[in-house]
């Protein structure tokens, strides 16, 4: 049987005795994967030293190796910190102006690609299946072709693909678009996405369109399909389910008392519209102020990515903000927004959905949003809460009964919070329905599995091909 090995930027390594570590969505994902693979999972061990070696650490656990590497101080800053994080982040999240291109950072990056490939292509069999994920990775692919490597690999990218000319003012762009050909499946999470990459190539690469997503761009044959990614349905409602068990799920809804509650989930990133939601939900207190003290918006943002310039201004940006309608509101009984900059486990965010009458997901632009997807699963079936969301998440097309609403215009989503909170019981059960039943069908189990035949079906299509 066909080995899968996947390739990403971070390792979630389980502890021994198979206990997972406080795993983010891919890892969830990549588990789900290797329930019908035995394989191993390649990527940076998350630790950086002076002069990391380029054999990689192998851990086994159960069916799955992993295979992990250190990052240099420099290859962190370039590679991870420089052009992943502050060229291709901002410019995929349709954010030019935040897009700091530097040509080290970008040889940094293709260092990076190329030392990996070097040490997974030692670990490759012949038979093996690659599945490697998210931008750090783009040229990966070309590398391993370019070290003979023959197998199906395929990529799935977790972020938005944006227009072509955005995408095209990176300077890199070109060499990336030629890079990343060399993928034999390219999954994007929306057709919109699908759309952005294949005009370009045809326009740029001059790649010729041979239907069903299939693209010949000189001489080699790739296919890009939309694979909306899903989450663990029925660990998520069951963690849902159980949650009143937890101590600060049961505290927080006791500290509530009569107050309904909206909530937000979000990694502190420009791209979620945190301090931009604030100030809808400032709108929203300042047309309804019969509302002031009955309703509480518990904000939960964990730090990300400090190392980074823009998200330092961005934190204070949103301290200011919550101090400042906070003190303008609030008053000794009342705290508008609670504002936590921790990280909480899943079962215990589980709880907190459940708990409130609104969920709050209205990012600037999003790949998918896999808070969106598990506030509904959360939600019980007897009384649902109304998920706000926005347009420009993936999430929205999955999920049209939410409130979709456009996140540039405050006034839109103060009305949307509104119409949430007023709504009765009988349109939020049928808005909430249809949304929970395709989250059931469309999970994270049928993502990976849709995946990975595509990826094998497409080789053997192609070994037959004349
Ligand atoms: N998350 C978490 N603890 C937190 C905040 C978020 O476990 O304190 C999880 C959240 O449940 C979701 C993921 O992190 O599964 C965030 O995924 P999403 O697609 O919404 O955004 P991303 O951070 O990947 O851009």
């Amino acid at each position: 049987m066909a080995r899968l090995v996947i390739v990403s930027n971070r390792v979630a390594i389980p502890e021994e005795g198979g206990k997972a570590v406080a795993a983010g969505g891919l890892a969830v994902a990549v588990k789900e994967a290797f329930t019908a693979y035995e394989g191993l999972w390649f990527g940076w061990s998350g630790t950086i030293s002076e002069e990391p070696s380029e054999e990689p650490t192998l851990i086994d656990r159960g069916r799955v190796q992993y295979a992990v590497v250190d990052l240099s101080p420099q290859d962190h800053l370039e590679y991870y910190a420089g052009f992943a994080n502050r060229a291709l982040w901002p410019i995929m999240h349709y954010r030019l102006g935040l897009g700091a291109f530097s040509r080290s950072d970008y040889a940094g990056y293709s260092r990076v690609n190329r030392t990996f490939a070097r040490a997974l292509a030692k670990l490759v069999e012949p038979d093996d299946i690659i599945w490697v994920h998210d931008y750090h990775l783009l040229p990966l692919a070309a590398e391993l072709r370019g070290l003979g490597l023959d197998n199906p690999i395929g990529y799935f990218h977790h972020i938005p693909w944006p227009a072509a000319d955005v995408f095209n003012s990176l300077p890199a762009s070109g060499e990336l678009l030629r890079a990343i050909v060399d993928y034999d499946l390219i999954g994007l999470q929306t057709e919109a996405d699908v759309q952005n990459l294949q005009r370009n190539l045809v326009d740029t690469q001059r790649a010729i369109p041979l239907g069903g997503g299939s693209l010949m761009v000189d001489g080699r044959r790739t296919r890009i399909r939309a694979f909306p990614i899903g989450i663990d349905v029925a660990g998520f409602k069951e963690a849902a389910e159980k949650a009143n068990a937890n101590k600060v799920v049961r505290e927080t809804i006791a500290g509530l008392r009569t107050r309904k509650l909206l909530i937000g989930v979000d990694r502190l990133d420009y791209s979620k519209g945190v301090p931009e939601r604030m100030e809808a939900v400032e709108s929203f207190f300042a047309s309804n102020p019969d509302q002031r003290g009955n309703v509480t918006y518990i904000q939960i943002t964990p730090k990300s990515r400090s190392e980074v310039p823009e998200y330092e201004q961005l934190s204070r940006d949103v301290n200011e903000k919550v101090g400042e309608i906070n003190g303008s509101l609030g008053d000794p009984a009342w705290t508008p927004i609670q504002y936590i900059t921790k990280a909480y486990p899943r079962p215990v965010l589980a709880g907190l959905y459940r708990a409130a009458r609104v969920g709050l997901v209205t990012p600037m632009r999003d790949g998918m949003n896999l808070v969106a997807k598990e506030y509904v699963v959360a939600q019980s079936e007897d009384d649902p809460g109304v998920l706000v969301l926005s347009k420009f998440a993936g999430a929205a097309r999955q999920l049209p009964e939410a409130l979709l609403i456009n996140p540039y215009d405050r006034f839109e989503v103060a009305e949307a919070i509104r119409a949430a909170l007023y709504m009765p019981k009988a349109e939020r059960v049928a808005r909430w329905k249809p949304m929970v039943e395709r989250m059931t069908r469309e999970d994270v189990d049928w993502w990976a599995r849709n995946f990975l035949a595509e990826l094998e079906n497409f080789r053997t299509m192609e070994r037959e091909a004349p």
